[in-house]
């Protein structure tokens, strides 16, 4: 089997009604839940700041990079009168492994003295509170209130993008017009754990460049099946483990 370096544009269902659609995608997301039982946030944290730190620091890293470093950075910081207050040097030798350590120590102070003035040093639980906080993005909002505060929220990152493309969900690019189409596709209450779902899946199988559809388990509900490896045991060895 040839390499497959750069596989096809995504499909979409041609004819597909918008209620087929609707029914597409939510069986899509059981078929996930039955693939990625354990699917869940893979940043270490016990609070919300901790969370609202690690996204920030896995910006351009891999969140196994930022478990490494977030022990003992917690340990130094408790709260978010302590990133304020902090040596920006000292944040910066601690966090150094995950690239970006200057602009990212920078913006961890920002953040503390930003819940520090703002929230007496607690993380808001409320989308447009947290999004105006410096260094913090849809993504980042939508992930902490998901997996800190219990909020339903969709986490549209590459992965997450790149996935309901291929799935002929919508053809958005913009993660702001993506988040609206999916939400108009599944039900609220499922946003949080199909984020989580979708990434696992995009991490481990439908990866950017050699996606694994021979060894799919969506692949009967997917559109693109067939733009990445097709044979089922070369499909099997593209699998990443958990
Ligand atoms: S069949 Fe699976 S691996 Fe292939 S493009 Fe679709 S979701 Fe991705």
């Amino acid at each position: 089997m040839p390499r497959i370096d750069a596989p096809a544009a995504p499909r979409t269902v041609a004819g597909e009604t918008p209620l087929a659609l609707l029914r597409r995608a939510r069986r899509t997301n059981r078929a996930l839940a039955v693939a990625h039982p354990d699917a869940h946030c893979e940043l270490d944290f016990t609070t919300p700041l901790e969370l609202l730190v690690a996204t920030v620091l896995s910006a351009q890293t891999t969140d196994v990079r930022v478990n490494q470093v977030t022990p003992v950075l917690f340990a130094r910081y408790p709260s978010a009168a302590d990133y304020a207050a902090a040596d920006v040097e000292d944040i910066e030798q601690i966090i150094r492994p995950t690239g970006f350590f200057r602009a990212k120590a920078k913006s961890l102070v920002g953040l503390g003295r930003a819940l520090v003035e703002r929230h007496d040093g607690e993380v808001p639980a409320d989308l447009d509170a947290l999004v105006a906080l410096p260094g913090v993005g849809r993504k980042t909002a939508n992930v902490v209130l998901g997996d800190a505060f219990g909020v339903p929220g969709l986490t549209v990152d590459t992965h997450f993008g790149r996935l309901v493309r291929r799935l002929g969900w919508t053809t958005e690019e913009d993660p702001v017009k993506v988040e609206t189409a999916v939400g108009e596709l599944i039900e609220k209450r499922e946003w949080t754990l199909l984020s989580h779902r979708l990434i696992f899946h995009g991490r481990r199988v439908c990866h950017s460049r050699r996606p694994a559809c021979g060894a799919c388990a969506i692949a009967q509900l997917c559109p693109s099946a067939g733009i990445g490896e097709t044979d089922p045991a070369a499909a099997a060895a593209l699998v990443r483990p958990y």
